[in-house]
């Protein structure tokens, strides 16, 4: 029998949901005063309890307890960072079912996917702690005269913004190797999935972190988000979340002249050629936009399938979405949940009417379903090109678009032809094919013959409207990190002498 996970999840946040959720500031839990908003179940539209908008006074106590806190940690030696970030992953590893639980209940995600994303967050931590004792460390690069030795040190305190599809995993990709760099935090997680960030705040201090070191606070977007990237003791925003939020902190962040690091939306191709294995191609195909509800950055949203295999490739697989297993999150069955909010849902259900009057045929799906829960059904929309607004915009629901190409010269084109740049997925089985088409996307990251597999030490980001900077390795640290270079001096280079008279 499977154990009753809800329930889990339901005690994890009982601490939670007596009173609006507050904050998490220099150590302690804060009640909060600001104006408190709902936090949903979106697989029942039951209210599972509320939250704080952070008051403008709360917000400084947050910024100004990273400020304080940051010396000390920056100054930490790095096997210390080391030794406490490991800690808090043995503590998430712990706490692994639980939080998966609350991302099933807050986020609707279905437990087969996030049993394994609290354990990601674990490896997250695990992964940057075991480079901070080395994170400082620099080149020498001399020249005749001079020797320059470069260095890194701690930005300072850091806002982490981070969006609602899988809030705990996302959260500790940005906060690890901020900590691990030695800065501070102030995190705002999403207001429609709050309770995960406050499980992780309260792991990292039972784990050692300082107080002040990490901070959590909850509120809206525009009012707490904005005030934490005008704050001008905010040193640098790591903001994963909409491309047009994006521009709106970049503006925000402009007259503090903050560093930014942003990871936005994407409208990602997955490219299948007729010499493919397509049975592998099918099953990632439909793995990469149906599974976490289609709520993905990396979801692959627009098939382009080449013409001599279209009608077949797709026939199988209208036959696969329409047995997608749609239901409660907790079921270990589960292959699609809800979508976040009723918002959200209005916005992909809105788009049925779009495809249609833009002459695209809605071959599966297309609808809500019935109950209080926002669930969507798995949709497939097919006969579309690439000026449709179905193949230009991120739905985020799994919702696949699906253009047929001619040939290399044509994927390459359509592939290309949105504002977004973030992945790219390709299925062939012609080396030079595979390369010509990886080196032509216009994507951060390109995955040939597979679906999405994240390698810790590798680049993570987009380009194009898809972001700006890199996640992962050592690009985490760049961002976190000032550069120093200092140049000594080997021996008595000539100076120009000026003001002597001759
Ligand atoms: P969103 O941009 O609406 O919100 C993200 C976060 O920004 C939230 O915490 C929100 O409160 C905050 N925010 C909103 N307005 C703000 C403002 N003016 N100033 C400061 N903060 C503000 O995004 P969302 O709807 O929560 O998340 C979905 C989006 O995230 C999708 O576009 C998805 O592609 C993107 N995403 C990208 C990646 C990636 O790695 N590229 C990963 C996951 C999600």
């Amino acid at each position: 029998m499977q154990p009753d996970r809800r329930k889990i999840a339901l005690g994890a946040i009982a601490p939670f949901t007596g009173q609006p959720l507050g904050h998490f500031v220099d150590g302690v839990a804060v009640a909060g005063e600001g104006v408190s908003f709902a936090v949903t179940d979106p697989s029942t539209g039951a209210q599972l309890g509320e939250a704080r908008d952070a008051s403008e006074a709360e917000l400084d106590a947050a910024v100004a307890a990273a400020k304080r806190a940051f010396p000390a940690w920056a100054a930490t030696p790095g096997d210390k960072r080391k030794q406490i970030l490991h800690r808090v992953a043995d503590l998430i590893e712990a706490r692994a079912e639980e939080i998966a639980a609350v991302e099933c209940l807050d986020a609707g995600q279905a437990w087969r996917f996030m049993s394994k994303a609290a354990l990601r967050g674990a490896e997250n931590f695990r992964f940057f702690a075991d480079r901070a004792p080395a994170a400082a460390d620099g080149q020498s690069l001399p020249t005749a005269e001079h020797l320059n030795v470069t260095s890194r040190a701690p930005i300072g305190p850091v806002a982490v913004i981070t969006p609602w599809n899988t809030p705990f995993m996302l959260s500790t990709w940005k906060i690890a190797p901020a900590l691990a760099a030695g800065c501070t935090v102030v995190h705002k997680p999403a207001e429609w999935s709050p309770y995960s960030a406050r499980l992780l705040v309260e792991i990292a201090h039972e784990a050692g972190l300082p107080a002040g070191v990490f901070n959590s606070i909850n509120g809206l977007g525009e009012t707490t988000g904005r005030r934490l990237t005008e704050h001008r003791d905010i040193k640098a925003i790591a903001f994963v979340g909409e491309s047009r939020t994006g521009s709106a902190i970049m503006r925000q962040g402009a007259d503090t002249l903050k560093r930014v690091h942003f990871e936005l939306g994407g409208k990602n191709p997955v490219i299948v050629f007729d010499d493919a294995d397509l049975d592998r191609a099918l099953d990632a195909v439909v793995f990469m936009i149906y599974s976490l509800n289609g709520q993905r950055c990396t979801s692959s949203s627009r098939l382009l399938v080449q013409r001599s295999i279209h009608d077949q490739f797709v026939a199988r697989l209208a036959e696969r979405v329409r047995q997608l297993k749609v239901g409660d999150p907790f079921d270990s069955a589960t292959e699609v949940g809800p979508l976040i909010h009723p918002r959200h849902l209005s916005k992909v259900c809105g788009y049925a009417e779009i495809a249609t009057a833009d002459g695209a045929t809605i071959a599966v799906g297309g609808e809500r379903l019935p109950g209080d829960g926002y669930f969507y059904s798995p949709t497939l929309y097919t006969n579309a090109d690439v000026s449709m607004r179905i193949a230009q915009e991120e739905i985020f629901g799994p919702v696949l678009t699906v253009i047929p190409f001619d040939d290399e010269v044509d994927a390459i084109a359509k592939a290309n032809a949105v504002d977004y740049g973030l992945a790219g997925y390709l299925w062939t089985n012609d080396l030079g094919r595979s390369l010509r088409v990886s080196n032509a996307l216009e994507a951060g990251m390109i995955w040939v013959n597979s679906e999405n597999v994240r390698h810790l030490p590798t680049p993570f980001g987009g380009v194009k409207a898809s972001g700006i900077g890199r996640d992962g390795g050592d690009w985490s640290f760049d961002f976190y990190m000032e550069t120093k270079n200092v140049a000594l001096a080997t021996g008595a280079h000539k100076i120009q002498r000026l003001g002597v008279v001759a």
